[in-house]
């Protein structure tokens, strides 16, 4: 049964990692994928071809998700050329880690301008023709660290809560529109993000979890998959953990 037939998403960040991920699986499930990036051109391209072999509509826009007027330009041009906006995905995501006493202001601003304003931008943009539809599903990536907080992450922790508070507040707001607001907490999920780690760093994490491994895209995928459907018809609000029980 394929889940979001004939759907058309917004997909931040659909490059690489677990955005890459959820524009496959979305596409698996018939959905038309509109996906951003910030600076990988050709990975971009590629991918664009790939998503097509599905036998959906795909395109990716270079368009950086922490700046205002592109994500209103983003969505008007999504409108336009896929006919509707059924789901937002805000994946995009950066880390700029240290510890606070030595964390610049550039660094506290971009991370927070990257995960917690784009997150704004997109869905104020995106809610405009959802209202107009009265329907539409947006699933927000936050992380365990967004509930937990970490040393050397404050930046991080602080923008991924920001993003569990506004994805609860849009729930109320939008609720008696059909429009809902999920928020998801993903654990230690191995891409290009935490591939910048040393190994034995990578191993521990991998030791620490109940399930005694690092998740996958494609563990986040499935759960973006449902959120993104009308299986989940009943579900707004909530911000659910995918971490192999690492946050229990
Ligand atoms: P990743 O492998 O580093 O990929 C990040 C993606 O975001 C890339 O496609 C990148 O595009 C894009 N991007 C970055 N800044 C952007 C901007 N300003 N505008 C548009 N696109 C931008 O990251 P990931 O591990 O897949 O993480 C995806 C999301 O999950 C993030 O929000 C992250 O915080 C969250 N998360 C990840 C983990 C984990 O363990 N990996 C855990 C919890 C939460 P380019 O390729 O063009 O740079």
């Amino acid at each position: 049964m394929k889940l979001l037939q004939d759907k058309v998403a917004i997909i931040t960040g659909a490059s690489r990692g677990i955005g890459k991920g959820i524009a496959q699986k979305f596409a698996e499930h018939g959905c038309h994928i509109a996906f951003t990036y910030l600076s990988s051109v050709e990975k971009a391209k590629a991918f664009e071809n790939e998503l097509a072999a599905y036998g959906i509509k795909a395109k990716g826009y270079q368009s950086d998700a922490a700046n205002f007027n592109s994500a209103e330009e983003l969505v008007n041009q999504v409108v336009a050329e896929f006919g509707g906006l059924d789901v937002v995905v805000n994946n995009a995501g950066i880390t700029r880690d240290t510890l606070l006493m030595r964390m610049s202001e550039q660094q506290w601003d971009e991370v927070i301008n990257a995960n917690l304003k784009s997150v704004f931008n997109l869905t104020k943009a995106a809610q405009k023709p959802m209202l107009k539809a009265r329907k539409g599903a947006f699933v927000n990536l936050s992380s365990v660290v967004g509930v937990k907080g970490n040393a050397g992450q404050s930046n991080y922790a602080a923008s991924k809560a920001g993003i569990i508070g506004f994805t609860k507040s849009i729930a109320l707001e939008l609720g008696s529109r059909n429009i809902r607001s999920n928020a998801i907490a993903p654990g230690f999920i191995e891409t290009e993000m935490t591939g910048a780690l040393d190994e034995k760093v990578i191993q521990q994490w991998r030791d620490n979890i109940p399930l005694k491994r690092g998740g996958s895209s494609e563990d986040v995928a499935n759960l973006a998959l449902f959120l993104a459907s009308d299986m989940s018809a009943y579900i707004t609000g909530q911000c659910i953990n995918v971490c192999g029980g690492m946050l229990t």
